[in-house]
């Protein structure tokens, strides 16, 4: 039987920098991935000659390359990734737009300011205030309590809109509770978004992801694609093997899963009484592929948070499949310096969606309603943007089940169980949780929670 020092489940971003981190020290790693290609909910797929991505809309803690402490830039030195290999093309300008006032912003928060005093003077002082609370936080403690991020925001700020307009993108970028969030999770999700910036990868993901599969390599990690885990065997309450599901046995000193807490937990030989809960919150994302600049057409956000109702909703709809009284758009082309095939251009939109509505569909009805939503989503499109219809010359929709069934995410979860296990670890010894249950969000957060796992637990 072979034996590793650790066996990381999923290719994941969080488990591709633990992997980096633990055979830049010299221990055998290997990572076990069950879809062909690394990145996990942020991986990439083909269409013929054209290469799209699954998700990414946005990469969060852009920073200035010369900011020594920022996180992105102390993650990509302990990884020893070079900035420059991502190619990372800034955002121009995003919005909040809500039924009567929007919120602009870029990779200067300047802009953000100056658009909350023109909306809401009398929130100015209390605005500033909430920010410099927001810089203070000691976000990163494990050991914080949950804190409600609407009760702190209405603290500071006596506009209840405002505060909604706030909470609308961070919640979208970053939060597995309903209608509410950690403030502690607000405040690292906010400065993510608005004090470090936006950016995407010129190319997409995939050459993101091979700068970092390629440092793995090089430092003599290993990756096996296609093979998936399929239990997790004990031993006096230690972890001491993982079988896989062609039949392959290995033996490990330490296991650490990017799959989820309640993923991992469902794998394991001597089951839990009663496993973690699954998060609810699941997205559906849409791409329309455009024979013309998106721009021609009107659309020059680099992202829009959108909602149309009074208070904004963040939780799965009841009815519906899809909640379409909010939604993000992103224009990809809309980043400085994002290489786009010819006169193509892609439109990415994602809402609220109900695992369990579209879990309930037969084959036939499951595909009629991606047809309806998207339809729906055209006709909003179009009224927002005339002429949008007439240059429509794809479009593909993924659902929570999509999800599901290529991460393997329970209820196409993409945010994960709101029980995080903040510091990491389980009741196993020697079993480690990264990435999004562990509460860290997004392409960037999940990076770094799969170098703090093998800083804190594995190399010491
Ligand atoms: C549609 C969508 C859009 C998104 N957009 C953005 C964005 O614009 N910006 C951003 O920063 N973040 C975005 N995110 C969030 C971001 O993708 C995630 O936060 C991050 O990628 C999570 O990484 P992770 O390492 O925690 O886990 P995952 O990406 O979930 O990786 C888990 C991996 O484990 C593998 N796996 C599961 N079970 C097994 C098993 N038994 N054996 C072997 N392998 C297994 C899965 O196949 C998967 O590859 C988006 C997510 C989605 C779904």
């Amino acid at each position: 039987m072979e034996s590793y020092d650790v066996i990381i489940i999923g290719a994941g971003l969080s488990g591709l920098a633990a992997g980096i981190r633990l055979s830049q020290y010299g221990k055998r790693v290997r990572i076990v991935e069950r879809q062909h290609y690394a990145g996990g909910m942020n991986s990439y797929y083909r269409r013929g000659d054209r290469c799209y991505d699954v998700g990414l809309h946005a990469m969060t803690n852009l920073s200035n390359p010369a900011d020594h402490a920022a996180p992105l830039n102390t993650l990509l030195r302990q990884l020893k990734v070079r900035r420059d290999d991502l190619k990372l093309c800034p955002q121009q300008c995003s919005s909040v737009k809500f039924p009567d006032a929007t919120l602009c912003f870029d990779n200067d928060f300047e802009t953000l300011r100056s658009s909350v005093r023109e909306i809401s003077p009398q929130s100015a002082d209390g605005f500033d205030r909430l920010c410099q609370a927001i810089r203070d936080d000691d976000a990163f403690n494990p050991s914080l309590g949950y804190l409600s991020a609407r009760k702190v925001l209405a603290s500071y700020i006596d506009d209840a809109r405002l505060c909604d307009m706030l909470l609308c993108p961070v919640m979208f970028y970053g939060s597995s509770w309903l209608d509410d969030m950690d403030f502690h999770q607000f405040c690292i999700v906010f400065r993510s978004i608005f004090f470090e910036g936006l950016s995407r990868p010129a190319d997409g993901m995939e050459p993101f992801i091979n700068v970092f599969t390629r440092r793995l390599q090089e430092n003599g990690g290993e990756l096996s694609l296609v093979k998936s885990v399929q239990s997790i065997h004990m031993e006096n309450g230690w972890v001491k093997s993982v079988t896989l599901e062609d039949g392959e046995e290995i033996a490990v000193k330490n296991v650490v899963s990017c799959a989820g807490y309640p993923e991992t937990m469902a794998l394991l030989s001597s089951p839990m009484d009663k496993l973690p809960a699954r998060g609810e919150l699941a997205y559906t994302e849409t791409l329309f592929e455009l024979n013309r600049p998106a721009a021609e057409l009107g659309m020059t956000d680099s992202i829009a948070f959108v909602n149309s109702s009074d208070c904004f909703s963040y939780r799965p709809p009841t009815e519906n499949s899809v909640d379409m009284r909010s939604c993000v758009l992103c224009i990809p082309s809309n980043f400085t310096g994002v290489h786009e095939t010819d006169g193509v251009s892609v439109v990415r939109m994602s809402h609220l969606a109900s695992y369990d509505y579209w879990k309930r569909l037969d084959k036939n009805d499951y595909r009629d309603e991606k047809e309806r939503v998207m339809d729906c989503q055209q006709v909003f499109l179009e009224q927002a943007f005339a002429g949008f219809n007439a240059h429509v010359t794809r479009r593909e929709m993924f659902t929570p089940l999509t999800l599901e069934r290529y991460t393997g995410r329970v209820g196409g979860s993409i945010y994960g169980s709101t029980e995080k296990r903040k510091d990491g670890r389980t009741a196993i010894p020697n079993l480690y949780i990264c990435g999004t249950d562990q509460g860290y969000l997004g392409i960037v957060g999940s990076l770094l929670s799969g170098v703090v796992i093998a800083n804190r637990y594995l190399l010491r």
